[in-house]
């Protein structure tokens, strides 16, 4: 299972919208881009809904069916590690191994000083087609490298093992992510972990690092464009130099997370990636949630009304919405209106306060993190919400699929090079 040059991992709470998801790439490859989706759901938010992973396999079959996509397509059991794995197994044939929270976690007496053995190579300039100036990598620096990820990696090793020995070989694509954790890794770094990944035998083809910046849940990126663009250019240069050097799979490539909504660094990394032709997998958050939202405001009468009690419901439970996310989000509690303000809002109003559009004046993007991480409560009122995705699905579907196409696919995928 050889996980295409392009992927795009889309998200969605409720299992209602992966046909009007997969639309976005068959828009994509009439365009002659062929951007296989990958359905991703992590534990937290199963949890949180209160479904099972089959449903996501369930929902995303069917799409694959009705639309007749002809190439292929994945479930992702997102973020999982050794004590959530167990019932993702059957029904995903994708999984990022999370292995951030063993970042730092000090190995075995002595792993470290042997890692560095048998990789001399690590110390010292090290040289990578690609990036002008050859990387830094004291002994020092390399011996902390190891000391702060060698136990992270062992860990993804036995995660991938244990999947393995229960999927059997060549039935998944692994991906190792170490995203959600305080520090972004450098591209040294990068490479550190990437031979030790070869040495622990795991043929990953995507990693996901911590970029620099702030990469929140459904706004754009915070953080130094320039930077990171050399950044991202110089891991894309690690990721080919480790595969050559350690023998990693060829289609190697990095995954981007919480990768919705990055709209300002999105000409970047087309620009990266289309320099040295290299693949990529961006995982959009869970912001199709918030394209129900603006559907469901779209469609006036009871969907507006419903929209609004959600968004009353999540202002009074903010700091329990909140927790779960509090690293992936900021909000300005100042800046959220009062639920009997937006109780008098026209669908216009609501739409405009949601919909990632920096342009329109009504925008507010403390209101759009809140519902983001508000899923919860729509979870909690069962038929009604989803009686209601039905009934609105025409004007729920057409902001889910422009959204994923128009907002993602396109500034990153196909505009040309510039
Ligand atoms: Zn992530």
């Amino acid at each position: 299972m050889i996980l295409e040059k392009y992927s795009l991992g889309t998200g969605d709470r409720f299992a209602h919208q992966a046909k009007a998801q997969l639309a976005a790439c068959v828009c994509a490859a009439k365009q002659g881009v062929v951007i296989v989706p990958v359905w991703n759901k992590s534990n937290r938010e199963h949890k949180i809904v209160g479904s099972e992973p089959g449903g996501t396999r369930a929902a995303a079959d069917a799409a694959v069916r009705e639309l007749a996509w002809p190439h292929s397509y994945y479930v992702d059991a997102d973020h999982i590690n050794l004590d959530t794995v167990e019932r993702f197994l059957e029904p995903c044939d994708f999984f990022t191994i999370d292995v951030a929270d063993a970042i730092g976690r000090p190995p075995a007496v002595g792993v470290a000083e042997e890692f560095l053995r048998r990789h001399p190579e690590l110390i010292g300039r090290i040289e990578i087609a690609g990036i002008a100036q050859a990387l830094d990598m004291s002994r020092e620096k390399a011996l902390n490298g190891a000391g702060k990820y060698l136990a992270a990696v062992s860990e993804a090793g036995c995660i991938y093992r244990e999947i393995l020995s229960r999927k059997g070989p060549g039935r998944f694509v692994a991906e190792v992510s170490m995203d959600e954790t305080d520090l972004p890794q450098t591209p040294a770094e990068l490479l550190l972990i990437l031979a030790a990944v070869a040495d622990e035998g795991i043929p990953i083809q995507t990693i996901a690092p911590k970029f620099t910046g702030r990469f929140n849940k459904g706004v754009d990126y915070v953080g130094d464009v320039e930077f990171f663009e050399k950044e991202f250019a110089a891991d894309l240069a690690v990721i080919a130099h480790a595969v050559a050097r350690y023998g990693l799979p060829r289609n190697l490539k990095l995954s981007v997370h919480s990768g919705s909504d990055k709209f300002s660094i999105y000409a970047a990394m087309r620009r990266a990636l289309q320099q040295v032709g290299a693949g990529v997998h961006v995982k959009t958050a869970g912001t199709t949630w918030l394209e129900e939202l603006i559907g469901l405001a779209e469609a006036g009468h009871d969907g507006l009304a419903l929209a609004k009690d959600i968004y009353e419901s999540a202002h009074a439970h903010r700091d329990e919405l909140c927790a779960p996310y509090a690293a992936v989000i900021d909000i300005d509690p100042a800046k959220l209106p009062a639920p009997e303000t937006v109780r008098n809002w026209t669908s216009e109003q609501y739409i405009g306060a949601v919909r990632h559009d920096r342009r329109n004046p009504l925008f507010n993007l403390n209101v759009r993190q809140l519902l983001h991480v508000g899923y919860k409560i729509a979870a909690g009122m069962g038929d009604r919400y989803t009686g209601l995705l039905r009934e609105c699905e025409e004007s729920i579907s057409r902001n889910v699929t422009l959204n994923l196409y128009e907002r993602h696919i396109k500034p990153l995928f196909l505009s040309k090079a510039n």
